[in-house]
């Protein structure tokens, strides 16, 4: 397993953010607690925060769907809060299967036009896992592809759902990748698609990597098959160390969930959704409505997630400290946890990292 000493934080630059100090010098973040197990991993974050004195302010925002003309919608005074502070820490959204509402996640992200889903995946020293020093960057395309929301009945038995693919979305998030490569000092970006059988749409894709890529010079860039990727990390994933991956929504989805269980599963995974205007950090968990109102879950995907928020406004000193001490009680192995294969309750493992600060 990884040493403690080797752990890499997720508290990198990912992002301008143009947010204001209030008059006590704390930076308001909009706060959408989600349901299910959400309301219960955002008290963890919310108490480590206050216990490491953080310098933010929250701003609980209620979320639940309204029609407008008949379209799922976010309340107008939500809206107006994100996008008064830029920036929002989320938990996760139940999306009802096969029809009700469309899902609130992919009217967040269009609503605020969130084109970068950001999900890198660390190992977590102490955790032990089939590889040891797993560190993956992925990036995926947030608004198009096949989860545009474009379905219909053709006839009775036949159903279409359409793949949308356009420059303007694959141009921004391949750059955001390329930009991202450099912030972070990587010197490779790859491409994953599946051209061969999709020519058009990630055809497309990859055609608009290759021309950014030009405005990249001391970045190099490949590509690679989505089939052939899934074996090549499940077999190794080191060599993706030193990349950023890019890919198109779908993809980018299922791949990344496979990475999570790379190092050790979806409890221990944060990401962002990167906008020009906000940002959005989240677990990449749903709500765990099989846990939900027990006191069982793990908060640690949404606390990494807001490390990488911290990180994104230049809170630097705060995000090393509170992810250090986390690092350090999931190490440590006494308070994890039932998902890591601990008895600790969220407020127990809670109070041990806080007890670490
Ligand atoms: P899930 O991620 O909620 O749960 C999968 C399994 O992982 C469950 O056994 C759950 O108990 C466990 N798990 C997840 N997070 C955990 C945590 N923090 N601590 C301990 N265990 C944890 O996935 P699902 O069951 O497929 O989805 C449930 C609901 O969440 C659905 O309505 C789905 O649409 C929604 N969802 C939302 C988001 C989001 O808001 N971004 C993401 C995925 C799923």
């Amino acid at each position: 397993t990884l040493s403690l000493q080797n752990q890499r934080l997720y508290s990198e630059k990912v992002a301008k953010y143009e947010g204001k100090k209030d008059g006590q010098g704390n930076y308001t973040v909009s706060l959408i607690e989600g349901d299910g197990i959400g309301p219960e991993i955002a008290v963890a974050v919310k108490d480590i925060f206050a216990a490491a004195k953080t310098p933010i302010a929250w701003e609980p925002i209620n979320v639940d769907p309204i029609l407008k003309d008949g379209k799922t919608a976010i309340p107008d005074d939500a809206i107006e809060s994100i996008k008064r502070n830029k920036i929002a820490l989320k938990g996760p959204l139940a999306t009802p299967i096969g029809k009700g509402h469309v899902s609130l996640n992919l009217t967040l992200r269009r609503t605020f036009n969130l084109f970068a889903n950001l999900r890198p995946c660390r190992s977590v020293a102490g955790y032990k896992t089939p590889y040891d020093n797993v560190d993956t960057v992925l990036i995926r395309e947030n608004t198009e592809g096949e989860y545009s929301g474009i379905e219909h009945v053709v006839v009775d038995g036949v159903v279409q759902s359409i793949k949308l693919i356009t420059r303007e979305a694959s141009e921004r998030v391949l750059r955001f990748a390329f930009q991202h490569a450099r912030s972070i000092g990587r010197k490779k970006v790859r491409v994953v698609h599946k051209a061969t059988i999709m020519k058009m749409s990630d055809g497309l894709f990859l055609q608009c990597a290759h021309n950014i890529a030009k405005e990249f010079p001391d970045i190099e860039f490949d590509a690679e098959l989505l089939d052939n990727t899934c074996l090549k990390m499940t077999t190794d994933p080191i060599p993706y160390n030193d990349k950023v991956l890019v890919m198109p929504n779908l993809y980018g989805d299922i791949l990344s969930d496979m990475c999570a269980g790379l190092i050790g599963g979806l409890g221990l995974t944060p990401s962002g959704n990167i906008g020009d205007e906000c940002s959005i950090f989240e677990a990449v968990h749903g709500s765990a409505p099989d846990i939900a109102g027990k006191g069982l879950a793990n908060p640690t995907a949404l606390l990494l997630s807001s490390m990488m928020m911290l990180r994104h406004m230049s809170l630097n000193e705060f995000a090393d400290r509170i992810e250090k001490a986390a690092f350090a009680t999931l190490a440590e192995g006494k308070a994890l946890t039932g998902d890591l294969g601990g008895k600790a309750s969220t407020k127990q493992f809670t109070d041990a990292i806080i007890e670490k600060l």
